[in-house]
């Protein structure tokens, strides 16, 4: 089973220490939702985890599938299949859709095993109507004149396509009306199975109606703080976070 494990993370950005002891198993099969006030850190933690180079690791450590994570190169990352939906996606001039994803593909493949364009073009159809896609999004340059539910919803095309081992995504819900919601979360729920860890960062519990979590941690002031079920996220949409806070003495 895949696995990622991260152990008393610190992570500072222009020298202002952010992750202050984050920790978190995630194994195949599982799915974990990671919730929390904004400014906490939680993209802070994925762009860590994917290598940003603004982000400094200052001390604890990281295995992905039991390899050091931060001694593997940014790339190295990707091809081993560790996925990162970022909150704010880039924009890529010049490269189609299509042609980036299948490249994504292929960049982990031997030479004589590479995806053929039959193969392709019939698995991103397949995905794409799945996700509700129109088919001209294929050819339409990276993310470019994208609204922001196109988007994401191509963020979780490219989970469909590359089929990672463990992904991140982050704040995948922001911005998406219900009908998209839905569909981005058939597409996370389409990619369950033991070969397959999933860290979803979320603000709000909304698409955890949709995607049943098997832990909700909630984090505060760069670390997690309280961990449970389901039921967590619930009382959280009922309750905010403010009595978390009450609970365990913390203040702003
Ligand atoms: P969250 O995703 O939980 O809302 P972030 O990880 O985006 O939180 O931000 C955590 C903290 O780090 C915030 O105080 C934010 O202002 C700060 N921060 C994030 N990115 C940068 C950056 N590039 N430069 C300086 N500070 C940053
Ligand atoms: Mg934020
Ligand atoms: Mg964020």
């Amino acid at each position: 089973k895949p696995s990622l494990s991260v152990k008393d993370l610190h992570v500072s950005i222009e020298d202002k220490e952010i992750l202050k002891g984050f920790g978190i198993d995630v194994k195949g099969g599982e799915i974990h939702a990671i919730m929390g006030p904004n400014g906490t850190g939680k993209s802070t933690l994925a762009s860590a985890l994917m290598g940003h180079p603004n982000y400094e690791v200052t001390s604890g450590e990281a295995t992905f599938n039991g390899e050091d994570l931060f001694e593997m190169e940014v790339d190295e990352r990707a091809r081993a299949g560790l996925f990162l939906a970022m909150q704010y996606p880039s924009e890529v001039s010049g490269v189609t859709n299509a042609d980036f994803i299948r490249s994504a593909m292929n960049a982990d493949r031997d030479e004589d095993d590479q995806v053929s364009l039959m193969q392709f073009i019939r698995k991103i159809d397949d995905k794409m109507s799945t996700l509700e896609i129109d088919q001209s999004f294929q050819h339409r340059y990276l993310n470019e004149g994208f609204s922001g539910g196109e988007k994401k919803r191509n963020e979780i095309l490219q989970l469909l396509m590359l089929e990672p081992k463990i992904a991140i995504l982050d704040e995948i819900d922001s911005g998406l009306d219900i009908d998209a919601l839905k569909v981005v979360a058939k597409g996370i729920n389409e990619m369950r199975s033991d070969d397959f860890g999933c860290m979803i960062i979320t603000h709000y519990q909304r698409l955890l109606n949709y995607i049943e979590p098997d832990f909700v941690h909630v984090m505060m002031q760069g670390k997690i703080v309280k961990s449970g079920g389901p039921e967590l996220a619930k009382k959280l949409e009922e309750k905010g976070y403010e009595w978390i806070k009450e609970e365990l003495g913390i203040e702003d």
